[in-house]
């Protein structure tokens, strides 16, 4: 395999860097499991109180924060209302299925975001043959989608039916803070319009793993029980929760200049003959191209664009992905963007 000089693949791909590897050394740590992590227990008690909830748990991935939630949330045989393109429906190993038992009534909807009017039709009559429905899950950002942000108002709405209908709502926010910087909305009041909620550390934010799920104090004394179960607990966590503490304090804000990188990148390729996007759709890190128009399929194109050191992920054999984090500068898009177009043009 060559070397990556520009990783545009995924926001996940990015390295812890020298100021967060130093947090990570110097933190003081405990046993996780028995409450006696200190670093863990502030980044548990700063992300609660920045998601404006009761309590948090930090986990090894936001994967087991969505299957920890629907776990709680419902019973064998429930249903879950979730859109179509969401990452608990294609990504997450059919999880739902294999841990909860649960069902998923999948709906529609642009860039993974659908209204109120269609989570209400989703919901399920109480008769005796019906699955119950007990929860909407939501994805901010969508990822999807395209990097899409839910609108305040949508989730408020969506919010509004589920809770008339007694159900719960869950938020996969691996990209939380991707959207409460690029609406200007706090992450805080995203998440007042969920019961649940998680945040992702290991992608723009740039920590080696980690997430942390927030809810009601109860919900999160069942989730630690699942926690356990699912051989999520740990012991001297501090040293990667170190790692999400000093992501809080110096790679939220930032998110902004990959956001401007993303946008930069679908302008720069807007024009490559037989690629097609939409860069006023790009509302965060997230751009999604179509290059059925080059002639070439998605995989050829990926092919060689890593033999000149470009990396770029497929979503199929027509469309593309490229995220831009904090590894990439300004500089990197648009070589990026350059090498993109001349494996295009040699055909
Ligand atoms: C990456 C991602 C996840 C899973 O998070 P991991 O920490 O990789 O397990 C879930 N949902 C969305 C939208 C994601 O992008």
């Amino acid at each position: 395999m060559s070397d990556i000089r520009i990783e545009l693949y995924s926001d996940t791909k990015t390295k812890p860097s020298a100021g967060m590897r130093e947090a990570m050394v110097s933190a003081e740590v405990g046993d996780e499991q028995t409450g006696d992590d200190p670093t863990t227990n502030a980044l548990c008690d700063r992300t609660a109180e920045l998601l404006g909830k009761e309590a948090a748990v930090f986990l090894p991935s936001g994967t087991m924060g969505n299957q920890i939630a629907l776990a709680v949330h419902c019973r064998p045989g429930d249903e879950v209302i979730a859109h179509q393109l969401s990452h608990i429906i294609g990504f997450e190993s059919g999880g739902p299925g294999a841990i909860s038992g649960v069902m998923i009534r999948s709906v529609e909807g642009k860039g993974g975001i659908f209204d109120a009017a269609s989570a209400e039709a989703a919901i399920r009559p109480q008769r005796r043959h019906a699955p119950v429905t007990k929860l909407i899950a939501v994805e901010q950002t969508h990822n999807g989608g395209g990097g899409t942000v839910w609108p305040l108002a949508t989730l408020q709405q969506v919010a509004q039916v589920a809770w008339a209908h007694g159900l719960a709502v869950h938020m996969d926010g691996a990209r939380l803070f991707n959207a409460a910087v690029a609406a200007g909305v706090s992450a805080r009041e995203f998440a007042a319009t969920c019961d649940t909620v998680w945040i992702d550390l290991s992608k723009g934010l740039g920590c080696p793993v980690g997430a942390v799920l927030a809810g009601s104090s109860d919900f999160i004394h069942e989730a630690w029980r699942w926690k356990q179960r699912l051989g999520g607990a740990m012991r001297q966590s501090g040293v990667i929760a170190a790692a999400g503490l000093y992501a809080l304090d110096n790679n939220v804000e930032r998110l902004a200049e990959d956001h401007r990188n993303a946008r930069l990148f679908a302008d720069l390729i807007a024009d490559i003959p037989g690629v097609a996007v939409d860069p006023d759709g790009v509302e965060t890190n997230i751009i999604f191209f179509d290059v059925a128009g080059t002639g070439l399929t998605a995989t050829e194109i990926s092919k060689r664009l890593e033999a000149q050191g470009v990396r770029i992920s497929l979503y199929d054999d027509r469309l593309m992905r490229a995220l831009t984090h904090l590894d990439v500068d300004e500089a990197g898009v648009r070589e990026g963007a350059e090498v993109l177009r001349s494996v295009i043009l040699a055909g």
